[in-house]
């Protein structure tokens, strides 16, 4: 019985959705370690852990116990004026593993509100000092979320055509190679001499929304190095790569240049409840630091810092820092590597890449991002019980740490069969 399917169709707006193409939403009643469960109680591997959030599993008994803990104690209060245990402890774990010129944190909800701030920090930080600076610099195919800040600054504009007349100023980066990064570095020096640019937003090494493309380490360092020369404000979205996806607890610690500000979202609460942080440096803050009430960053969430939220994170930087999560991400990455070496040469495989525990294929079929061959080979995974979620003609993993071998291998094997249907 399709119960909550059919109730479901009445009143409920889906996000991404076009619902006069795609009326049918499949319901979940359940979800365990690396499972989900439908309402006729048919399994799926989350082979994209909900949206890169529930990285130690769902329903994680640990992390579950704290927050019901916490629950009993501190539900919610209001974070100006006010604060409490859990965001103050959240602050001090924290700040020891992001990297070390991070100094500050500020609370929002979700990773749209976390670069919108990181975006105003950006733009703010000129202004506080008198400085009129209002452009901002992005990459190509960037992605940073749907509220209008966000939007601006994401280069997916595809979907966006009725509120581009409404956006920030943005000027796009080609995301850096061995070939273009010294044309990169020339446009970049001519385009910074005006000094009016105040921020760069980027997603360090990995950009998921674009279908996870992939950038070489070395470029954005040298891209780094020249737009902080220029007093430029760097913002590192980590809302996706962040708390070990990459094989390091940030993508931003493969780098030797350590950015301004930095963004978190998806992972930090661990898939259980949602929660942001914006990060900075101590001379950012600063920068807002005065007796004027005018100087402040006026940004404020009515949820800012929730308790349940920041135990949650707390719990899951725990478990992130366990050795048995970090051999878990050490398992992973070498388990792609060898499915890798064995699906690269296939005939309908174009290119593959990995960065950590993220793997990406593209096949040599052209594919619409959500057009109708891409919704056959969904439907193939689904099918075999496997939630995969294609972009385009890519195919990626993002699985919880959790995974077991065997549902590892499951994956790798319903990725092949794919292969052969398409
Ligand atoms: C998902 C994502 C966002 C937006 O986060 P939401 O919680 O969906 O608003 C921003 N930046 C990156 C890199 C993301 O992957």
């Amino acid at each position: 019985m399709k119960n909550l399917s059919e109730r479901d169709k009445k009143h409920i707006w889906h996000p991404l959705t076009q619902h006069k193409l795609h009326p049918e939403m499949l319901a979940i009643t359940k979800a365990k370690g690396c499972l989900l469960f439908d309402e006729e109680g048919k399994e799926y591997i989350d082979g994209i852990s909900s949206w890169y959030t529930a990285v130690y599993g769902h329903c994680n008994d640990f992390i579950i116990e704290k927050v019901y803990a916490q629950m009993q104690q501190l539900d919610q209060v209001v974070f100006s004026g006010f604060t409490h245990e859990p965001a103050v402890k959240l602050s001090e774990e924290l700040i020891k593993i992001l990297p070390d010129n991070q100094q500050k944190l500020f609370f929002s909800d979700n990773g749209s509100t976390s670069t919108e701030i990181g975006i105003k920090m950006a733009l703010q930080y000129h202004f506080n000092q008198g400085v009129k600076r209002n452009v901002l610099l992005a990459f190509e195919n960037a992605f940073h979320g749907d509220t209008f800040g966000a939007m601006s600054v994401s280069g997916l504009s595809v979907y966006n055509g009725p509120f581009e007349d409404f956006f920030i100023a943005v000027e796009r980066v080609e995301t850096p190679t061995t070939e273009n990064i010294s044309s990169i570095l020339e446009k970049l020096e001519k385009r910074l001499q005006k000094n009016d640019v105040a921020g760069f937003i980027y997603e360090p090494l990995i950009q998921g929304a674009a279908a996870m493309q992939m950038h070489d380490a070395e470029g954005l360092e040298k891209i780094l190095k020249l737009v902080k020369s220029y007093g430029v404000i760097t913002v590192a979205d980590e809302v996706m790569t962040g708390f070990g996806k990459t094989g390091k607890y940030f993508a931003s610690d493969y780098l030797s240049v350590k950015p301004d500000v930095m963004c978190m979202s998806k992972a930090l609460t661990a898939g259980l409840v949602p929660m942001a942080v914006t990060s900075c440096t101590q001379k950012v803050y600063d920068a807002f630091y005065s007796t004027e009430i005018s100087k402040g960053l006026f940004h404020g969430h009515t949820y800012t810092a929730n308790p349940l939220a920041c135990t949650a994170a707390l719990a899951g930087i725990e478990l992130l820092q366990s050795k048995e999560i970090q051999q878990n991400i050490q398992r992973i990455i070498i388990a792609h590597q060898k499915f890798d070496s064995e699906i690269k040469n296939h005939p309908k495989v174009g290119s593959t890449r990995q960065t950590g525990t993220i793997y990406a294929l593209d096949l040599n079929v052209k594919m619409e991002r959500y057009g109708n061959l891409r919704d056959k080979l969904m439907q193939h995974f689904m099918k075999n019980g496997v939630f995969l979620r294609p972009l385009g003609n890519t195919i990626y993993i993002s699985t919880p740490y959790v995974i077991t071998d065997e549902q590892l291998q499951k994956i790798y094997d319903t990725i092949k069969s794919a292969l052969a249907i398409i």
